[in-house]
């Protein structure tokens, strides 16, 4: 009889994984922590003690209902510290004949175990709503990919919210209602805190002494770290915030890291929740009258849709996609990414919480560190090289074609139907920055104007071949091209030396991609 080793990675702690539900009684099952999965970019420390700490309260999960398993801990003295060489030793140790593993979610890792030949085994990540084989059918032959249509799909397939095959609501879509801005009065909920116990403190400790040079606090670590404390923070958003989620979507506050977003991404992407327990508990709450539909549809949205529409692009994509830098865009990081040290204060918030909590909402990383990145001609590479270490959730398959694609508009167009890019006056809509910081929003030239507005026009101007095609984008060139022609000139001199007074990290020449990256 085959004797199998069943390796785990960090990112599968889940009792539902087809390859446990594979396992003969005389497997073994591994979990390994090496070194080299810790700082081939330097991780947000909050993110290391998080999955350091999942893996083995989830060994002992496992233990307890019978497994054998093997913890390799990255300070023991064997261990070799690379992933696949630690497993294979494993193997051999235990006189395993087969290696299996749940397909992972990042292209390096897969191609590698692809090259190592016949004795590796890969199964199907069945967290998943839909597989990669089935996105691969959805895409052929389409000439109109967009993420609705894919969605609309999706709610129709799992019959998420759905009444009769209409959907629930009458509507598809409750985007309209769900971009308000802040409102002074709200009160948001506060997270559950979670009790650290000896795993997690012993954990905190290695990773203090093995990757304490990396950017990041870790006196807030907050996350969870088993399924209970995964389901406690489950039940407390569907109950404290899911009502006003669809509403303030959209809102940034200058104080409130949360507001009404869950911080579930991290427990549905290493496994501690599964994204059907996550909507089916949101589709409940609009059933049982505790959530309204704008809200509850908005939720389901972004993990029916955007979550499993971003994965499937990754892989339909990769590794080329990795490589697209439509815009040309050849700079480095600006320095203060590392130190939150900006006088841009809704740029220096977003990092300051970045740092303090490994995590920042949708609209922080994308209409603020992101659209900064993108005004400023950041290169693709440099970016997700940041996106991928800075924050707790952020794992290639969905931080990539985030980043690259929804951000920076790398691909042309492939993810989102035109950039993100924004104004001050965007944020100064959505958010309470402004009126706490030095530059003023209603600025374009001149001493104390919002950077955001001149570079924001340069970009524009920078990109005209590219994008004046665009129909989304011929409003915009249509007032730049009405401005008076000293106007014009003014602005673009302001952005030349705004970009000219910052201190990029190395240029990315063309071709280059993710991995090239700067301790801190
Ligand atoms: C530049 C950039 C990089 C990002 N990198 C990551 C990443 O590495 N990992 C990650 O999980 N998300 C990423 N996102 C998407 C999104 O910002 C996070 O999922 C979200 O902020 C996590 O916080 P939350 O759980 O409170 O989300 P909520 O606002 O409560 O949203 C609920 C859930 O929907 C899912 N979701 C929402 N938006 C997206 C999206 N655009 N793509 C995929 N899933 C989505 C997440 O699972 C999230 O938990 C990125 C977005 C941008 C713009
Ligand atoms: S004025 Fe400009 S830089 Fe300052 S917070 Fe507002 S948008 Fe950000």
């Amino acid at each position: 009889m085959s004797k199998p080793l069943i390796l785990i990675l960090g990112d599968q702690l889940s009792e539902a994984l087809d390859v446990l539900a594979s396992a003969p009684p005389n497997a073994v099952v591994a979990l390994c922590e090496v070194k080299a999965e810790g700082d081939y970019v330097p991780h947000h420390p909050q993110k290391i003690v998080l999955i350091l700490s999942a893996m083995r309260h989830f060994a002992d999960t496992l233990r307890d209902k019978g497994y054998q398993v093997h913890y390799s801990a990255l300070d023991d003295d064997d261990n070799r510290q690379d992933l696949l060489e630690e497993a294979e030793r494993l193997a051999d140790a235990y006189g395993c004949d087969e290696i299996r593993v749940t397909h992972p979610g990042e292209w390096r890792l897969l191609e590698r175990i692809q090259r190592r030949g016949t004795r590796w085994r890969l199964f199907e990540d069945s967290r998943f709503y839909c597989s990669i084989a089935d996105f691969g059918e959805w895409l052929e032959g389409r000439k109109r990919f967009r993420m609705e249509d894919f969605y609309r799909q999706m709610r129709q397939r799992t019959g998420l919210l759905m009444e009769d095959g209409e959907p629930a609501g009458g509507q598809w879509n409750f985007d309209h209602d769900n971009r308000r801005p802040l409102d002074s009065d709200l009160v948001f909920p506060t997270p559950p805190r979670h009790r650290q116990d000896e795993i997690t403190r012993d954990v905190t400790t290695l990773v203090e002494a093995h990757f304490g040079d990396h950017f990041g606090t870790l006196e807030g670590f907050n996350w969870a770290v088993t399924r209970r404390q995964a389901l406690t923070d489950l039940r407390h958003f569907i109950a404290q915030a899911l009502p006003d989620f669809g509403t303030y979507q959209d809102a940034i506050s200058d104080s409130e890291p949360l507001l009404f977003h869950s911080r579930l991404s991290a427990s549905m992407n290493i496994g501690l929740l599964s994204p059907r327990e996550v909507c089916e508990a949101a589709q409940t709450a609009w059933q049982q009258g505790r959530a309204p539909i704008n809200a509850v549809e908005g939720f389901v949205r972004q993990i029916l849709g955007w979550r499993e529409y971003v994965r499937g692009i990754y892989w339909q994509r990769m590794p080329d996609y990795k490589r697209e830098n439509r815009l040309d865009a050849r700079r480095g990081l600006p320095d203060f990414y590392w130190t939150a040290e900006t006088d841009l204060r809704c740029v220096r918030r977003a990092l300051e919480m970045t740092r303090d909590n490994a995590h920042a909402h949708h609209i922080q990383r994308l209409m603020v560190t992101g659209n900064f990145a993108l005004l400023c001609g950041v290169a693709p590479a440099a970016l997700c090289d940041w996106y991928l270490a800075v924050y707790v959730d952020a794992f290639e398959w969905v931080e990539l074609p985030n980043t690259l694609g929804m951000t920076l508009y790398a691909d042309g167009g492939y993810l989102g139907s035109k950039p993100y890019c924004a104004s001050g006056k965007y944020i100064d809509r959505m958010s309470d920055h402004c009126r706490h910081c030095r530059y003023d929003v209603k600025q374009v030239t001149g001493e104390h104007a919002c950077p955001f507005n001149s570079l924001y026009w340069h970009f524009l101007d920078r990109h005209r071949e590219q994008l004046r095609g665009n129909h989304r984008m011929k409003l915009i060139y249509g007032s730049w091209d009405r401005m008076q022609e000293d106007k014009r000139t003014a602005i673009l001199d302001q952005a030349g030396k705004f970009i000219d007074s910052l201190t990029f990290e190395a240029a990315y020449g063309k071709g280059d991609h993710a991995n090239g990256y700067r301790r801190r």
